[in-house]
């Protein structure tokens, strides 16, 4: 071969050939240089170019490699120019998504398409892209030429293309993976909704089914007691006569107080529980209404009472005060052993006003105290003792009625501790 290039008429010739040479094994590329000297002869230079050739041939190989997958690609990809987004080249996965045809896009830039439902976000996208070089998991909504709309993921990155600066974008169509989320999360609402309403319902049931055991209760006594009064009355001595009186308003009282929890409640429900702060003696009231519990008391607890509170004038809605006190402390003796301490502890910090209701009594378990404060809700451990499960509800709402907080810190079989903090400006004593 050399020996032709050598016989032709030009004065340089190039090849390239292949040899092996007997110490090493392998093969090389050579190329061979001839220089026609002028006088016939000839000089003749053989440069290795085994690397270049190689790295040509992966050059090569490379870009018939990145042709194929780009145009068999199941996801949409265009390669763009960087300085005007003008589109170079889509592969079919493009056109399909698209429904637009190679002539309308190429030559074109995506704004041209007109393919983005909010062409800002296209902007937007282009803008973050520039400023990072690279962009993933942008998405964005397109619509086909048939009006279909498809959840694109976009991903771009920089790319060079015969020397020139481009931008490969892929378009993933995550529409079908969106639906089935979208889908999952429906049907979980759904379930939780479901489950919500199943709990609310079993709830309600209980608590008519213990309301009206409630009520038969001092109803049954009323009516012994009114029996016993109809029927023997001539025969009753003055202080029998009167026991049974008593005994008849005690009753009517518990069934009184039950209603009344059920219409807060009710009140609360429908929004119509508010504040109406007035200047109220906060230190006397809570006094009171603690001393009124103790009256109730029939298990020998020790009650201890603190006051920190300066200025015990102080802007408070007493009716709110008195749901608050009157159910946590009636609580605090249900749920302690006989015998067991109750303390309630005021104090007045930043124009609020703290009471902390503390027993040693049975406690609530970690798992239920987050739903403490709901509607019917009643602790695991509550067993026999009686109670609706509105209590704590009517609390919250007062307290929040109050624009006030309530939390409780408790632990099984050491006991609870209930506080409340209630914004409660100092009043002057005209007011
Ligand atoms: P109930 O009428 O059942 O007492 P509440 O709403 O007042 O209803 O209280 C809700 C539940 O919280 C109770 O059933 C009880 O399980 C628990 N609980 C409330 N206060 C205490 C307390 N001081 N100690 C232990 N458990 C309590």
């Amino acid at each position: 071969t050399i020996q032709s290039v050598l016989s032709g008429s030009s004065l340089q010739a190039t090849m390239e050939y292949l040899c092996s040479t007997p110490k090493s094994e392998g093969h090389y590329i050579m190329r061979a240089m001839t220089l026609n000297d002028g006088s016939g002869g000839a000089v003749i230079s053989h440069t290795d170019v085994t690397d270049r050739w190689l790295a040509d041939t992966a050059l090569r190989e490379s870009e018939a490699r990145f042709s194929k997958v780009f145009n068999s690609n199941p996801i949409a990809v265009y390669i763009a120019r960087y300085d005007n987004r003008i589109i170079l080249d889509v592969n079919e996965s493009f056109l399909q998504l698209t429904g637009l045809t190679r002539q309308t896009v190429l030559g074109h830039t995506m704004p041209e398409l007109d393919v983005w439902v909010i062409p800002s976000e296209d902007e937007a996208n282009v803008e973050r892209f520039r400023q990072q070089g690279s962009a993933h998991d942008i998405e964005a909504l397109l619509r086909d030429r048939h009006g279909g709309l498809h959840n694109i993921q976009i991903a771009a990155e920089n790319i060079e293309l015969g020397g020139e600066r481009c931008v490969l974008v892929l378009l993933h169509d995550i529409t079908d993976r969106k639906r089935v989320a979208a889908d999952q999360l429906r049907n979980e609402l759904l379930r939780v909704e479901l489950e919500k309403e199943k709990e609310m319902r079993e709830l309600k049931e209980r608590f008519i089914a213990t309301l009206s055991h409630d009520f038969r209760a001092p109803l049954t006594v009323i009516q012994a007691s009114s029996d016993l009064i109809g029927q023997f009355f001539d025969r009753l001595s003055l202080e029998k006569r009167m026991r049974f009186v008593a005994e008849i308003q005690i009753q009517v009282k518990v069934m009184l107080e039950m209603v009344d929890e059920v219409l807060v409640i009710n009140r609360a429900q429908s929004g119509k529980l508010r504040a109406s702060p007035t200047a109220v003696d906060a230190v006397a009231a809570c006094r009171t209404i603690f001393e009124n519990i103790q009256l109730i008391d029939t298990e020998a607890h020790e009650f201890i009472f603190s006051a920190a509170v300066p200025q015990p004038l102080l802007l408070l809605d007493e009716k709110l005060l008195r749901h608050i006190l009157m159910n946590l402390l009636s609580n605090a003796i249900k749920y302690s052993p006989r015998g067991g301490r109750v303390s309630l502890d005021l104090s007045v910090r930043a124009d609020s006003l703290f009471i902390r209701v503390t027993d040693q009594g049975i406690g609530i378990s970690a798992e239920d105290q987050p739903r403490l404060f709901d509607e019917f809700f009643r602790a695991q451990n509550s067993g026999d003792i009686p109670g609706t499960g509105l209590g704590l509800a009517i609390v919250k709402r007062s307290v929040e009625a109050h624009g006030g907080i309530v939390s409780v810190e408790s632990e099984q079989g050491v006991g609870s501790v209930f506080s409340v903090c209630l914004p409660a400006v100092p009043a002057s004593h005209d007011s």
